[in-house]
């Protein structure tokens, strides 16, 4: 039993399924709520470092494990990359993003997805395009000297 089931099984004197369902309702709210707060599009580990700041008990597989329920649910976005781990994405909306070259930060990039790109494209046979990501490559405003203190001209910065 970790750290959470304890406080309640202290705390409430309640039985072990009960403790169970609070338990996973509220690993579930700590890795959701984790990755809202980062807000940088962190990674399994960030996300990991992060919830366990409030709750040490909590293990890696836990965090994953919701993380991908989360991301399948829709409730957060997976973005993947081709030479990094994962990222997770509180941001739900469809939108664009751009990675720095240099120090690897990810931002978003507010514009509208292209329906042009989906119906441009020649979809095999069979398949269905559902939805597309888009990452623009170049530099953040921190590494191209641009950076500006109008807020939230960084947002993806601030833990990198
Ligand atoms: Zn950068
Ligand atoms: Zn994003």
């Amino acid at each position: 039993m970790d750290g959470i089931g304890i406080f309640f099984e202290q705390k409430f004197s309640l039985g072990v399924r009960t403790i169970s369902r609070i338990r996973k309702t509220i690993q579930r709210t700590l890795v959701l709520d984790a990755v809202r707060a980062l807000c940088n599009h962190p990674t399994m580990d960030a996300v990991f470092e992060e919830v366990r700041r409030k709750f040490p008990g909590i293990g890696r597989a836990t965090v994953y494990r919701n993380l991908l329920q989360l991301a399948e649910e829709g409730k957060i976005r997976s973005v993947s990359l081709p030479t990094s781990p994962m990222r997770y994405d509180g941001r739900t909306s469809p939108h664009y993003h751009l990675r720095c070259s240099q120090c690897g930060s990810f931002l978003d990039i507010d514009a509208d997805l292209e329906p042009f790109l989906q119906a441009r494209i020649n979809v095999p046979t069979g398949a269905v395009i559902e939805t597309h990501d888009v990452i623009f490559g170049g530099l953040c405003p921190l590494c191209s000297g641009g950076f500006s203190n109008e807020p939230g001209a960084a947002s993806g910065e601030s833990a990198l």
